[in-house]
C-alpha cells in the first residue's frame, strides 16, 4: 500500500484526490498513443514499469475477466506478502492485438515457430481474459511453486511466464503442462 499513509496522515479526500491524480495520467497517457486506452479500475492500477525491473511492464490487469482480476489481484497481495513482486508484463489482448502479433511471428519467423509462440486470437486465453504473462522470472517461479492454490497454473514448458486462471485449479491442482501453445 505505497498511498496508505497519505490516507493516514491527510484523510480519505486526499486520498480520493490520489486517485484522480491516476485517472489523470492515465487519460493523458491514452491521448498521446494510438493504442486502446487501458483506464484503471479503483482496484487496479495505471500500467507501469515493474517496479522490482524495469526491463517489464506491470500493466492494468482491469481489462481481465472479473474473476480473473480478482485473482490477480489477491495473489500479488499474497505474494507481497512473502517479499515476491509480481508484475503482469501481459494480460488481456484484444483480438485484433494478437491477430498482429500473431502475423508478426509469421512474418519474422515463419509459419511453423509463430505457432508454437503465439496463437491466433480465437485460441488465445490473452484475448479470453484469463492469462497472465508473469514477470520478472523469479516472480514466476514463486507463482508456478503454489501449483495452482491461488488459482494460477503456469501452461507451457517454453513459457515460464504464461500462467491461466481457472478457479478449478485451485482445489483440482495444475494440469499437465503442454510442450509449447
Ligand atoms: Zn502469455
Amino acid at each position: 500500500m505505497r498511498y496508505g499513509w497519505v490516507a493516514t496522515a491527510l484523510g480519505t479526500a486526499v486520498a480520493a484526490g490520489v486517485i484522480t491524480v491516476f485517472a489523470g495520467q492515465a487519460v493523458t497517457r491514452v491521448s498521446g498513443s494510438a493504442q486502446p486506452a487501458h483506464i484503471s479500475s479503483a482496484a487496479g492500477h495505471p500500467d507501469r514499469p515493474c517496479p522490482v525491473d524495469g526491463t517489464y511492464q506491470d500493466k492494468d490487469p482491469s481489462g481481465m475477466k472479473p474473476a480473473a482480476i480478482t485473482a490477480w489481484l489477491d495473489v500479488t497481495r499474497i505474494a507481497a506478502g512473502e517479499g515476491v513482486t509480481l508484475c503482469l508484463h501481459d494480460g488481456k489482448r484484444d483480438a485484433e492485438q494478437q491477430r498482429a502479433e500473431f502475423e508478426d511471428y509469421v512474418r519474422k519467423y515463419g509459419a511453423e515457430v509463430a505457432a508454437t509462440y503465439v496463437l491466433p486470437p480465437e485460441r488465445s486465453m490473452h484475448v479470453q481474459g484469463t492469462a497472465a504473462d508473469v514477470q520478472p522470472r523469479a516472480s514466476a517461479q514463486w507463482l508456478e511453486q503454489s501449483r495452482g492454490k491461488y488459482g494460477w497454473c503456469r501452461r507451457y514448458d517454453n513459457e515460464f511466464w504464461h500462467f491461466e486462471y481457472d478457479p478449478s485449479y485451485a482445489t483440482g491442482g495444475c494440469p499437465a503442462r503442454q510442450p509449447h501453445a
